[in-house]
């Protein structure tokens, strides 16, 4: 898709298989979305809340493309360590401090493997009482058989692949690259 993965300088000489999606494709998808998001809301007290790591270069382009006030927090959350695979159970490590009682909250993830991370967490918000709230994924692999929540906004459909960069990564190598590309 007009972008090598093969040459990259940021891989330390570990090849990627194939590009999924380019910076060109990314910026032009992030634009809509911003959008999207735009159009969605009636009101104000919009808390953009970014599911870390692997949501930050997502949620920094993301917000720069919603033409409204808003306010932007994170969580941390932990599922899959440095394996491929889900295992199954999720962990708060940061807890935003942003009142979120009567917010709408758009939460920001980067991709919906088997939604059990993104259940866990439209749980423990919907506790907090807020206006609303949707999820915002760039990647949705239509597996999320444990997701009991619709996703919003979604940036591509995924394929069943393990997919790095764009902030995405493996065993926290490929965050910084550019694009989305598939590791196997
Ligand atoms: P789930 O709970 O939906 O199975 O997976 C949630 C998290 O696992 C995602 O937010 C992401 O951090 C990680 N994950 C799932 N699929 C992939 C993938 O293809 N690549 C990477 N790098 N992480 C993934
Ligand atoms: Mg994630
Ligand atoms: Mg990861």
């Amino acid at each position: 898709r007009g972008q090598s993965a093969a040459a990259d300088p940021r891989l330390a000489g570990r090849a990627l298989k194939r590009v999924a999606f380019s910076e060109a494709q990314i910026a032009a998808r992030v634009a809509e979305l911003g959008r999207e998001i735009t159009a969605f809301y009636p009101d104000d007290d919009l808390l953009v809340l970014g599911l870390l790591k692997g949501s930050f270069i997502f949620l920094s382009d993301l917000v720069r493309q919603i033409a409204r006030p808003l306010h932007v927090d994170f969580l941390v959350a932990s599922s899959y360590g440095d394996a491929t695979v889900s295992s199954g159970t999720v962990r708060l490590l940061y807890d935003p401090e942003t009142e979120l009682e009567g917010k709408h909250i758009l939460l920001v993830e980067d991709i919906v493997d088997s939604g059990r991370t993104l259940q866990k967490l439209v749980e423990l918000l919907g506790d907090r009482r807020p206006k609303s709230l949707e999820i915002c994924a760039l990647l949705h692999k239509h597996i999320a058989t444990h997701l009991d929540h619709p996703v919003r906004f979604v940036g591509f459909d995924a394929p069943e692949e393990f997919l790095v960069g764009y902030g995405l990564d493996h065993a926290e190598h490929f965050r910084h690259v550019p694009y989305v590309a598939s590791l196997q």
